[in-house]
């Protein structure tokens, strides 16, 4: 059965499935073991070498998903990305990075890099030009993130690859806000992709983990870190994720249904300034967008008009819960200003474009009129109060 001619409803039930052998279940079984008898000195197993039974049959499903030869999984999508950053840079070696990162990265960099001795440059923009503007000669690795959040900005993935390849650099990117439903940066010339499992692949906002999918060769190179780092999953929570991921390709397609909808409602609405949705026809990357995604995803964000407080809206809620994390099956909630941009300085922000108006919007799978109504309802009060 070749991998590439399964559908993918089909790749997320069944491929990487343990079959259980002795009592013919129907799902795989969960090893715990951290302990396996040690007749083969080429299967040392132990947990920690990414090696248990659930693991090595795990990182199939995200492998096939992600059109690569191989992958990692990680105790969180942070362990993920500082494996990938460790393993491809060393002393004297240079990062250029996209500037709109998530915050975890960011600060990654900015504590961890300078103790290594590894240099970096975040670029100004997240078109080409700022990109190659960056790169130095010892640059190793160009790390992109597209959607970005919270403002769901895109960054041309072919372009950046091609820039990468043509300079001898490594390419890697965060591909947790499109999911590999919406998104497959492999198939653009990107070296690396991963993910925060802790967002669509869980999906259900019970499991903290992370993925690196990429080469036979790449992925070993990150195997060699980790195994020294010692970050990998609990076998329970991998046997988790397995559960979850079969569902991960209905999930993320109404997810991003509901999304289109709810975008197109919000951009109609007169309380509403403005709509980020690389779906909407006015997203200044519309097209971009088009020609590198599968779907448009399901994180949105939106500007309240100026007179409308933000965090009342939010309040009045009843449906839709505010919430730091994002991508469950329930819809989300979140200020930026108020939380993952609140250490930033009210100037720092509006360089960035993020308002005191801005909400971002993880989409679950709720019905579409009951989030629409309930967006209707906690404007209409936030209006009547307004006008008391
Ligand atoms: C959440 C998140 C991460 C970090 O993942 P953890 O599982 O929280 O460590 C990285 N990138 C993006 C885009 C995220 O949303």
């Amino acid at each position: 059965m070749s991998k590439k001619k399964l559908g993918l409803n089909t790749i997320c039930t069944h491929i990487g499935e343990i079959k259980d052998e002795q009592f013919k279940g129907a799902i795989s079984p969960i090893y715990l073991s951290t302990s396996y008898q040690f007749d083969n000195v080429d299967v040392k197993r132990y947990p920690r070498y990414f090696n248990t039974p659930n693991q090595e049959h795990l990182v199939k499903k995200i492998a096939a998903l992600e059109h690569t030869e191989d992958a990692l999984i990680f105790a969180s999508g942070m362990a993920a990305i500082s494996h990938m950053f460790l393993a491809f840079l060393q002393k004297g070696d240079h990062l250029v990075v996209q500037n709109t990162l998530y915050g975890g990265a960011t600060n990654f960099i900015r504590e961890e890099f300078s103790k290594y001795g590894i240099e970096y440059t975040f670029t100004d923009g997240y078109d080409v030009s700022d990109f190659e503007a960056a790169i130095q000669p010892n640059t190793k690795l160009i790390h992109i993130e597209t959607p970005s959040n919270p403002l769901l900005t895109i960054t041309d993935i072919k372009a950046i690859a091609s820039l990468a390849k043509s300079k001898g650099i490594l390419s890697s990117i965060d591909n947790t806000f499109a999911s590999p439903i919406n998104q497959n940066p492999i198939d653009f010339g990107i070296d690396l992709v991963m993910h925060s499992a802790t967002k669509y692949l869980g999906g259900h906002s019970d499991i903290l983990a992370g993925a690196v999918a990429g080469s036979k060769e790449h992925i070993e190179r990150i195997w060699n870190v980790g195994k020294n780092l010692g970050g990998s999953l609990s076998d329970f929570t991998v046997w988790m994720l397995e559960r979850s991921m079969k569902t991960l390709t209905l999930r993320v397609k109404a997810q991003t249904k509901n999304a289109k909808k709810l975008a197109q409602f919000l951009d109609n609405h007169s309380a509403i300034a403005k709509v980020n949705y690389p779906g909407l026809k006015h997203h200044p990357q519309h097209e971009l967008a088009k020609s590198q995604m599968h779907d448009f995803g399901a994180m949105l964000s939106f500007e309240l008009v100026e007179g409308i407080d933000a965090m009342a809206f939010q309040n009045q809620l009843n449906l839709i819960k505010s919430s730091m994390s994002l991508a469950g099956v329930e819809s989300t909630m979140l200020l930026p200003a108020e939380t993952s941009h609140a250490l930033l300085t009210q100037d720092e922000r509006d360089a960035v474009g993020i308002s005191n108006q801005l909400i971002r919007f993880s989409v679950g799978i709720e019905t579409f009129r009951d989030l629409k109504n309930d967006i209707k309802q906690a404007l209409i009060k936030i209006k009547t109060a307004s006008c008391a």
